[in-house]
Order: structure tokens, then sequence, then C-alpha cells
């Protein structure tokens, strides 16, 4: 991982360098705002440190100035302002975390690491629809209340119920596409309609809005509201 840390105090900045490489970062100094965003334009960096106060431009410029130029990168800033109406303008200004200086190094690195993660998280290819949200990659499941815990059958009947969201899906595709059994002698009904009532109990219990309905006699549908 490649980190931009962007602070003109020498001895923070080598602190910094020091303490982060140390946990096995790539660590990149600039000490002006105006050498960050050159750098920032020509490299690649998996998050940015920021300091508020830097002389030329400072901190909260530079990280509107990105924004805006469309880097998504994620942003600490560090600064040893701690009003309330700084730290609101620098989550406005883009920021994706704050921290007011001095800090414990292991806060430090546990904000990091918790921004990388987030980072990594985002460029997982998901499905959703309403409020639910199914990651395809970690295979994470939630809605606005929480994390779904769902066994490896339901994760397949919900990610395909989602990849044809607003479509009716009959048992026989479900037996065909999700069960992968196209020559049973006793259809699959039965079994699908279990798993299909535990996937909704999981989903939709005690929710405001229910997103797995049965269209009686055709199959299932996915979708936000009635069908
Ligand atoms: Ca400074």
């Amino acid at each position: 991982m490649r980190l931009l840390v962007v602070e003109d105090e020498q001895k923070v900045a080598n602190a910094l360098r020091e303490g982060l490489e140390g946990e096995q970062y790539e660590v990149v100094v600039e000490r002006t705002g105006e050498s960050a965003f050159f750098r920032v334009n020509t490299e690649a960096f998996d998050l940015i440190l920021l300091d508020l106060t830097l002389p030329g431009r400072d901190g909260l410029e530079v990280l509107r100035t990105l924004r805006d130029k469309g880097v998504r990168t994620p942003v600490l800033v560090l600064t040893a302002r701690d009003t309330l109406q700084d730290r609101v303008q620098g989550l406005d200004s883009g920021a994706d975390d704050y921290l007011v200086k001095p800090f414990a190094f292991a806060e430090l690195l546990a904000r990091i690491r918790a921004l990388l993660r987030r980072g990594r998280e985002n460029e997982s290819p998901r499905l959703s629809v309403a409020d639910i949200t199914v990651d395809l990659i970690t295979r994470k499941v939630s809605r606005s209340t929480g994390p779904i815990e769902l066994t490896v059958r339901e994760f397949e009947l919900l990610e395909y119920l989602l990849r044809h969201q607003g479509q009716v899906v009959s048992r026989e595709t479900l037996a065909r596409d999700v069960w992968k059994e196209t020559a049973r002698t006793t259809p699959l009904d039965n079994v699908i309609d279990v798993h299909i009532a535990r996937l909704r109990r999981k989903v939709d219990h005690e929710q405001p809005v229910r997103l797995i309905h049965t269209v009686r006699g055709v199959g299932f549908v996915i979708r936000e509201g009635e069908p």
C-alpha cells in the first residue's frame, strides 16, 4: 500500500515516515500543497494523509481541488485545528476521516486500516435493490438495519434474484440455474420453496420494506414494493 504524507514540519513528517514504513507501507512525503497536488496527478496512492496548515495553498484548498478534479483517493486529515467548524469544513471538503494532533500512533494506524478496507470494499462489484447490498467478492450481504448471514445456497438464490431484479423467476428456472438440476424426476419445488422461505425470513423479517415476493402460480421476484 502506497501512502502520500503531506506535511510541512520536518520532524512530524519524519516520524510519520518512520512509523508507517515500520508497518510496511510505502511512504512518499510532500511538504507543500502544490507539490502534493502534482504528485497525486502523476502517481497512484492508496491513501493521502493531509496536514491542514501548509505553506502556500492550505490543506483544505488542496483537498477541494483534488475532489473537484475527481480524485477519489481516501484522505485522512491530520491537524492541530480541532474546533467543530474545522472538522465540518474538512469533511465538507471531501476528507474521509479526521484526526486531531497530537494523536496516538496506534489510532492513526487503525484509521488508516479502516479507510483502506473501505476503499477495497468500494471496488468490489455489488448488486443491490432498495437498501439491500450484496458484495460478490466478500460475499457480504446487508440491509440498512445491518448485516445478514446467509448459507451458500441462500446467497446464490439471492444473487440470482438480484441479477434478475424486477423479473419474475419461475421454480423451473431456479432449479436449472441455481440448483443446476435439469434431469430430476421429482421437481425441486418444495426444496426451492423452503429455501425461499428461509431467505425471505433473513432478508425481510421485521423490515418496513419487503423485497422478496411470491407471484402466485408463477414464481418469485425481488423488487421494492409489491409486484
Ligand atoms: Ca503543518
